[in-house]
């Protein structure tokens, strides 16, 4: 068991002024991995104290200097990829293979998406006027405040520790106390990198102590959330007291519009997708919408999917999907699941209960629901795990009016050869992103949503705009 219970403030792993402590616990084996400090607000001022210190001088710093930094963290964290990887797998139990790629190379990935839209960005703009132009200057915001989940934890923490730093604001992230660790690894990195003390600051802590004092901090200009559409609520009424702007990035359900014109890995995919990272995800498709005469042919393949789709330990190498991060999730999703066969879903494969064989750690059944309506709570509400909902419709506006009957609006997906009709569900879908028979979105684009799914934008260009502000000048 690892002792993880300082944080890292002003340039140094420091002893916490709080002795609150919590165990770090592998989901797979329900193991006891590490034990960090839950801190309180005099560690939180420390830290906010040490970022205000080192504002100015960063914030002056030339985009080459700021640059030059980034790129030698991304090399470290290329480095050291495969450790980052084992890290994650550790604390939220991706297994490993998945951790080493997908999990930890999606960090590396909005790292160097972030240094390519920092050379790119105009922090200086003219704007032409009757007699001469005015000048617009993007400046820094200043202290910001990041508070991250578990789920995807360095994709999450990077589309925000890297373009706030590039930008030239000052940190403090609060990583997600269930997987604290990988954040804790980045400190390290971006110390070897050497950031000038101050720059970066990491505290660890629950989200009614850290998460909400960083929240309503006086010295604290901005925040920057990813997680549940509850603690976002939170956040913004506590950073309403001093008019921060917040960027949340929130839950989702999204919906998987199958055509029947759809190429015939459509309804695969689509489960592979929902699945992925065990349901753990806020752009899953969840909700699988098909077209009525392809219908049966669909639940019998997603039930095939599901059926192939294993269960395994995530220091196993492999294609399996690992457990949910932690018992609450896990209890979540079974009370989820026992809803949707209260409410007359028709469960086609999984359901309640661990899988068979399986006696430790947080596995849930690979899960199927079909003939699942909008009434019923597995189709409003995010489950956060292996768990698919089908649903027939009928013709296009149909399939539109499902698709938006949602407080959500994340990502939805379009399954069909018909170019022309993919172009009218990309309009009329109301959610942040669309992804088209499985085109991947890049990360130069950007990441948010709409309704409960949150306010803002991360990733490229977008995710730069975050972390500055406008200033307009005359006269010069
Ligand atoms: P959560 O939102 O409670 O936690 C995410 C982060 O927010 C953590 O760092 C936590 O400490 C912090 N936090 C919690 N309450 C806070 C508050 N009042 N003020 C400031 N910070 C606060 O997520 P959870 O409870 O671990 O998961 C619950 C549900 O959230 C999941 O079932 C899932 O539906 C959703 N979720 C969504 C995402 C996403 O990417 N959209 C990520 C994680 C969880």
């Amino acid at each position: 068991m690892q002792d993880k219970t300082k944080f890292y403030i002003n340039g140094a792993w420091v002893v916490p002024h709080s002795a609150d402590t919590l165990q770090v616990i592998n989901p797979s084996t329900e193991e006891v991995v590490a034990t960090i400090t839950l801190g309180d607000a005099v560690d939180l001022d420390s830290a906010v104290t040490a970022a205000t210190n080192a504002a100015v001088e960063w914030s002056q710093t030339s985009v080459d200097t700021r640059r030059e930094l980034l790129q030698k963290l991304l090399d470290i964290y290329k480095a050291r990829m495969a450790e980052m990887g084992q890290v994650i797998s550790g604390e939220m139990g991706a297994p490993i293979s998945l951790a080493q790629t997908a999990q930890a190379g999606a960090g590396f990935g909005h790292l160097r998406q972030t240094i390519k839209a920092l050379e790119s960005f105009s922090f200086e703009v003219e704007v032409p006027k009757k007699e001469g132009v005015d000048h617009v200057f993007y400046e820094p915001v200043g202290v910001v405040g990041l508070i991250t989940p578990w789920n995807w934890p360095m994709n999450q923490v990077m589309l925000k520790v890297a373009p706030a730093l590039a930008a030239g604001c000052v940190v403090v992230l609060k990583p997600s106390e269930l997987a604290p660790l990988s954040s804790m690894l980045l400190a390290d990195m971006i110390h070897e990198a050497g950031f000038p003390s101050g720059v970066f600051n990491l505290v660890n802590g629950d989200g009614a102590g850290v998460g909400s004092g960083l929240s309503r901090h006086p010295d604290v200009h901005a925040i920057s959330f990813t997680g549940s559409t509850r603690a976002g609520r939170l956040i913004m009424s506590a950073a309403s007291e001093t008019v921060k702007p917040v960027c949340l990035e929130l839950g989702g359900k999204g919906a998987n519009l199958i055509f029947a014109d759809a190429d015939e890995k459509a309804v695969s995919r689509g489960v592979r997708q929902c699945f992925l990272n065990s349901g753990q995800s806020c752009n899953a498709p969840t909700r699988m919408l098909v077209e009525a005469s392809i219908y049966d042919s669909a639940v019998e393949q997603a039930v095939a999917m599901a059926s192939k789709t294993t269960v395994g330990q995530s220091s196993e190498e492999g294609r399996h999907i690992g457990p949910v991060a932690s018992e609450a999730q896990f209890n979540k999703i079974q009370e989820l699941i026992q809803k949707g066969i209260d409410e007359g879903a028709n469960l086609k494969i999984g359901g309640v209960g661990r899988p068979d064989g399986v006696d430790r750690g947080y596995f849930v059944k690979p899960t199927v629901f079909a003939d699942v309506t909008p009434d019923m709570t597995i189709f409003k509400e995010e489950i956060f795990g292996p768990v698919l909902s089908i649903v027939p419709f009928n013709d296009e506006d149909h399939a539109i009016r499902l698709a938006n009957d949602t407080p959500y609006g994340l990502t939805n997906y379009v399954q069909t050869s018909d170019s022309d009709r993919a172009k009218r569900l990309a309009r009329q879908l109301r959610s942040g992103m669309v992804e088209v028979n499985g085109e991947l979105l890049s990360p130069a684009t950007p990441f948010g949503g709409v309704g409960l799914s949150g306010i803002g934008r991360e990733g490229g260009v977008w995710g730069l705009e975050e972390f500055l502000y406008p200033k307009a000048v005359s006269g010069i």
